[in-house]
């Protein structure tokens, strides 16, 4: 059976879009609020220009349970800092005893992250993608405005204890840390976690910033095919990045390159902002707000909405044009 907008995976029905991507990942930005203010993110730290209320936990409830119905099977939690919100557990929970759902991820600026974390591994989360920007702490310091790296690496290493599926995040900059990569690289010799160098990506409030720093990780897969690393192949469930792994190393490397060819050919991922905006790609404009299906348990309604909306996804990001839709900074989306 071929319904317009699902098509069966594994027997279970699956979003689809008009070019036959399916989406099985839903990114979850559970607050736009941010206690960091990252030099390609929020310079000048957060400021609330809504008095709009984040999607609650019930809302949440509903949301998950009618994707997972979707053929949604991860979950990332992202923001704006999650860890700010003082129900992350129950959210964790909530996701990750819905039927259906296989990995509960959450991203996090790591900031004292370490005394939830056995919290949040009890609750049922399965990974977690931590940002450091640079390994030098005084770097760190000016790339976020907070004296934290430590903390942030406490956390790294509470995670992989945990058992947690544990990533570092990296956004590559010409004058921050595009000198560090070897200590990256190092970094993952004797860990269990893999290493995401992320492009930096043009948002409509970091066009300058992003003109004098971004790097392009090309000359970094080049060096690191040259060194013996080698590509993996994509699971199912994975993110964008292109993963690398080498005999020598515990760790691994994925490079995310939003600005290479075909990055957008087998996207799996549906965006869902804290005010319950509905975004079919990171650099568009906000496709519905769907809060207004998530009040009450009965979802046929919300159901045709999905199949309907995502028929609407364009081919690809317009980035190489400098169009970065309605995205002012990824705190509002969660990246
Ligand atoms: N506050 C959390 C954190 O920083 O991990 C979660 C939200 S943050 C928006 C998610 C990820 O997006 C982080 O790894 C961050 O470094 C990355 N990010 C933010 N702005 C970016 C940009 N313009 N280009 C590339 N990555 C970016
Ligand atoms: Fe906050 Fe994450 Fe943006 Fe940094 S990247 S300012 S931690 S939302």
């Amino acid at each position: 059976m071929r319904t317009i907008g699902l098509t069966p995976v594994n027997d279970h029905p699956t979003l689809t879009d008009g070019f036959g991507r399916r989406f099985n990942y839903l990114r979850l930005s559970i607050t736009e609020a941010c206690n960091f203010r990252c030099n390609y993110c929020l310079p000048e730290g957060y400021c609330p220009d809504t008095k709009e209320q984040p999607l609650t936990v019930d809302e949440i409830r509903r949301l998950v349970s009618t994707m997972s119905q979707l053929g949604t099977r991860k979950i990332r939690i992202t923001g704006g800092e999650p860890t700010l919100r003082k129900d992350l557990v129950e959210i964790v929970e909530v996701c990750a005893s819905t039927p259906g759902i296989e990995q509960v991820a959450l991203t996090s600026n790591g900031y004292r992250l370490a005394q939830q974390l056995p919290d949040l591994a009890k609750a049922g989360l399965t990974a977690l993608n931590l940002s450091a920007d640079s390994l030098d702490p005084r770097s760190f310091q000016t790339i976020t405005g907070h004296d934290k790296l430590t903390a942030v690496l406490n956390a790294l290493d509470l995670s992989t204890k945990l058992g947690l599926k544990t990533k570092l995040n990296s956004v590559l900059m010409q004058s921050f840390n595009a000198n560090e990569i070897s200590n990256f690289v190092r970094f993952v010799k004797d860990r269990p976690i893999s290493l995401r160098l992320i492009e930096l990506m043009r948002t409509n409030d970091n066009a300058e910033f992003y003109q004098q720093q971004h790097v392009s990780a090309t000359g970094i897969r080049d060096t690191l095919i040259n060194q013996g690393w080698l590509a993996q192949n994509r699971s199912q469930l994975a993110g964008p990045a292109e993963e690398f792994t080498h005999a020598d190393y515990t760790g691994s490397i994925g490079l995310i390159m939003p600005y290479s060819k075909n990055f957008c050919a087998d996207c799996n991922r549906l965006r869902i902002a804290a005010n319950g905006n509905l975004h079919l790609c990171l650099f568009n404009e906000a496709n519905s707000n769907i809060r207004r299906y998530l009040g009450h348990d009965e979802n046929s309604a919300f159901v045709d909405h999905l199949q309907q909306v995502v028929l609407g996804k364009w081919q690809g990001h317009q980035l190489e044009n400098n169009y970065s839709g309605t995205t002012s900074q990824l705190a509002m989306l969660g990246g």
